[in-house]
């Protein structure tokens, strides 16, 4: 199965080693539908079923034939693909599409505004960005009014109309300034006002407060590795920006406590004249750029948000002014049976970023969507992509919406209905391999099937592979090579094997993804290691 070149390989050696020593060296020369093909001895074609889906980005399959010919017409008509700093009427159309569908699913009454980027973590990057530029306008508005405040408060003292207020506020604020009785009020506010300027400095000096989740996956670039929990993503890189702060999934007092004493601790001074007597009052302060989620923990094991912890991240970011970032790059576009899979749970976002099958399985694309009450217009003029917004990804997603949304919806049904047959077969493997599959979960067309711990096998092959987190990949290669069947682990997780199939998964290819995932968990459970290394 691998090639036979002999050309130097310069593109990633090391990871193309890993591949061949994994039975997963494979040149796949065709793909339609779930299907890929490579090439045996002879030349003749292998078909292999597609669980990964291009890391689900493929919702209507491999080179979908309806997309495909769109995509044709829209090259053969000569569109300009790249007229940037132009009007961009079909961007605008899928902004207006993408608007009309969320406002159906979640109730939205005002509209979102949309920036286009070409990947995943870029438009997480862009919407991370924005809520940055929000909160830092915010943050100079709210220093600018406390300046107008002291300005106020030293006019009136220079006028001799101002006292400073023997409150205890202006003690915890200031202490007591040395020889306080004896000092003029002038001095006395100055003492406080330089007080306060450095506890406003301090806080204001801060990076902006970054909330995600454990497990959380939202892209590998400068920034966006910041918000991806795995250490062995992220570790070597905490250098090149702001850290996150990661919270747990399933405690919900952990998440309010953490909220709450980052708040507690981010207020500033404002400083009051009331009758001629100056004090100082706490305020809340913009400390908070965003907090990302998933609805279902794509990369993290295929961990499904449920009601009950969205309401709650919802609540708290809610009461502490946290715009809610939903990352919906690998959930979106259907794949759960609703174009947003948070809306199944209630969960609404200030921020929406889609992508992966946005494009159809042809195009880059990504969108952010900005609710109209956080979005700064001046943004645009600040942040901008060589490709983004290009004429062929808008008029390719474009249509993808359209064949989502044709038939009221048939799309989401059929993502419903066929999730609900591959989750059946890996229930029923499952059932009858308890000592080898830990659990299933998901939703609709992205499903995970989880692996017992099994560094305690009796096969060295087995443990060692369990040992050094590699499990999952050897039973990828095994499914490839004795089966047929593509399928990888997640990416944070990889003990747990993630099914991303198209909306056109048929029976027979469920049947036959059964047939294998039973044949591994039985050599699993009969540790018998010299069928699993073929
Ligand atoms: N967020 C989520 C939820 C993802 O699943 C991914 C990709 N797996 C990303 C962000 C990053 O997308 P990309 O690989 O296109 O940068």
């Amino acid at each position: 199965m691998e090639s036979a070149s002999t050309e130097p390989q310069l593109t990633e050696p090391y990871l193309t080693t890993v591949l061949a020593n994994s039975g997963l060296g494979v040149d796949y020369v065709r793909a339609e539908g779930n299907t890929v093909f490579h090439l045996d001895a002879d030349g003749k074609e292998v078909p292999v079923t597609d669980y990964c889906g291009g890391y689900a980005s493929l919702i209507l399959g491999h080179n979908n034939a309806e997309l495909t010919a769109h995509a044709k017409a829209v090259l053969d008509s000569g569109i300009p693909v790249y007229v940037q700093f132009s009007r961009h009427p079909a961007a605008n159309r899928l902004a207006v599409k993408l608007n009309e569908i969320v406002a159906r699913e979640t109730g939205a009454t005002e509209p979102y505004f949309t920036h286009f980027a070409s990947t995943g973590a870029e438009a997480i990057e862009t919407a991370v960005k924005h809520a940055e530029f929000d909160r830092v306008l915010k943050v100079s508005a709210l220093m600018g009014e406390i300046e107008g405040h002291v300005a106020q408060a030293r006019d009136a003292a220079r006028e001799g109309r101002l006292t400073v207020a023997d409150s205890a506020r202006v003690k915890a604020a200031a202490g007591t300034p040395s020889g306080s009785t004896a000092a003029s009020p002038q001095d006395a506010l100055e003492h406080l006002l330089a007080a306060v300027a450095r506890h406003n400095g301090e806080v204001a000096g801060r990076p902006p407060v970054l909330l995600a989740l454990e497990g959380s996956f939202h892209g590998k670039l400068m920034g966006s590795v910041q918000l991806t929990h795995n250490s062995g993503f992220r570790s070597a890189f905490g250098g090149l920006g702001a850290q996150a702060h990661f919270l747990p999934l399933d405690q919900p007092d952990v998440l309010t406590k953490a909220v709450d004493g980052i708040r507690a601790r981010s207020r500033v001074l404002d400083v009051v004249v009331t009758d001629g007597v100056a004090d100082v009052v706490e305020r809340d302060f913009p400390a908070f750029c965003a907090f990302l989620v998933e609805p279902i923990q794509g990369e993290g094991g295929i961990r499904v948000l449920d009601r009950e912890a969205a309401e709650h991240i919802q609540r708290v970011s809610a009461a502490a002014d946290c715009p809610l970032l939903i990352d919906e790059i690998q959930t979106g576009l259907g794949r759960t049976g609703a174009f947003l899979a948070s809306s199944l749970v209630g969960l609404r976002g200030d921020y929406y970023v889609l992508s992966k099958s946005l494009g159809g399985g042809v195009a880059k694309s990504s969108v952010v969507l900005v609710h109209q009450k956080r979005y700064r217009g001046e943004f645009e003029l600040v942040h901008s992509s060589t490709f983004a917004k290009d004429g062929f990804s808008t008029a390719v997603a474009l249509k993808v919406l359209e064949m989502l949304e044709a038939e009221d919806g048939a799309a989401y049904r059929q993502a419903e209905e066929r999730g609900e047959m591959l989750r059946a077969a890996l229930d029923r493997v499952r059932a009858d391999y308890p000592e080898v599959v830990k659990e299933t979960r998901g939703r609709g067309l992205l499903q995970g099937l989880e692996f017992h711990d099994q560094s305690g096998s009796g096969s060295a092959v087995i443990s060692s592979a369990a040992r050094s987190g590699i499990l999952g990949y050897v039973a990828a290669g095994f499914l490839l090579g004795a089966h047929r069947i593509r399928v990888l682990p997640t990416a944070s997780a990889p003990n747990t094997l993630r099914f991303a199939p198209s909306l056109h998964l048929t029976e027979e290819e469920t049947g036959h993804l059964e047939t294998a995932l039973r044949d591994l968990c039985a050599l699993l459970r009969d540790q018998d290691e010299q069928r699993l290394a073929g």
